[in-house]
């Protein structure tokens, strides 16, 4: 029994040095860096505390939780609601908690101390904002997949957004019995139809002003780091939309040879074998990882 004992711990003791090395890595990858993008999918957000699941869910929506039988914010998010009222009325409260509700998280701030004295952009399908709300500047930021606090026409009749703060705290007032007041539905200016938050969900997706010049942004930040020391820096994305920060972050680093690639996703962390030797997978929570990727004692 002995034995056994002394050989766990030194299994432990070794997997402490190699979870060390690993870290460290890290820190000296991103410390020599002339350029970091950041990939960051739903897994972040998780990680920050912003679940769809559980207590979260559960405290906030009970009302729902009794009448519809609802289960989590991810799936409750493709209800098919009867009418305008009782859409919004889930809406506005789903927008709130995740949009409004939330100020900065620690994980989001740990990442942003991270990379804030470096040449930094961010190429995210999150919606929830956080980002911006962390201090991570809006010309670094692309927020494909769009944003919680936008209302666009249902059918994209027109390229604009519309903010919708106000009349969602208006709604979470006024809603009874799990209902809007009808004199609240949000309705388009131009064509006189419905509205519908600004995520891509269909086709009808809008795309403003802003969605093309960040693209236009992220396009240049690439452009002008693809010789020098870049960093793609993956965080919680999953197989859910692999095709628009993982597949593109392996084959850049694939092709760009001064390239690295750093990947940190709880379940889901590997990389190709053509990158293997440029790339560091973490399988853990990304908060965990940010915490001690800040922690300066550690530094070599
Ligand atoms: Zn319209």
């Amino acid at each position: 029994m002995k034995l056994l004992d002394a050989l766990n711990k030194r299994k432990e003791h070794n997997q402490e040095l190699e979870d060390e090395k690993v870290l460290n890595k890290i820190k000296e990858v991103i410390k020599n860096a002339d350029a970091i993008l950041i990939g960051a999918g739903a897994g972040l957000s998780t990680s920050a505390g912003l679940s769809y699941s559980g207590k979260r869910f559960e405290d906030n929506f009970s009302d729902f939780i009794d009448k519809y039988g609802m289960e989590d914010m991810y799936s409750a998010g493709f209800y098919p609601f009867n009418t305008q009222e009782e859409k919004w009325a889930y809406w506005s409260k789903h927008i709130f908690y995740n949009r409004y509700d939330v100020g900065a998280t620690e994980v989001y701030r740990q990442l942003y101390q991270l990379v804030e004295e470096k040449n930094y952009f961010v190429l995210t399908t999150n919606v929830d904002h956080q980002f911006e709300l962390t201090g991570f500047e809006n010309e670094r930021i692309f927020a494909t997949q769009g944003d919680y606090g936008m209302f666009q026409c249902a059918k994209g009749c027109h390229n604009k957004l519309y903010e919708n703060e106000n009349v969602v705290k208006e709604m979470i007032v006024k809603q009874k019995d799990c209902k809007i007041p009808t004199s609240l539905v949000p309705i388009c200016p131009v064509c006189g139809g419905h509205m519908e938050v600004n995520l891509r969900i269909d086709g009808d997706f809008v795309q403003d002003e802003n969605w093309y010049k960040a693209a236009d942004k992220y396009s240049s930040f690439l452009e002008e780091n693809q010789n020098k020391k870049l960093v793609f820096f993956e965080l919680g994305v999953g197989m859910n939309t692999p095709g628009i920060i993982k597949y593109p972050f392996w084959q850049m680093t694939n092709q760009w040879s001064n390239a690295f690639y750093i990947c940190i996703n709880k379940g889901e962390a590997w990389a190709p074998d053509e990158i293997r030797e440029r790339s560091i997978c973490i399988d853990g929570d990304i908060g965990q990882v940010l915490e001690v990727l800040g922690n300066e004692e550690r530094v070599q």
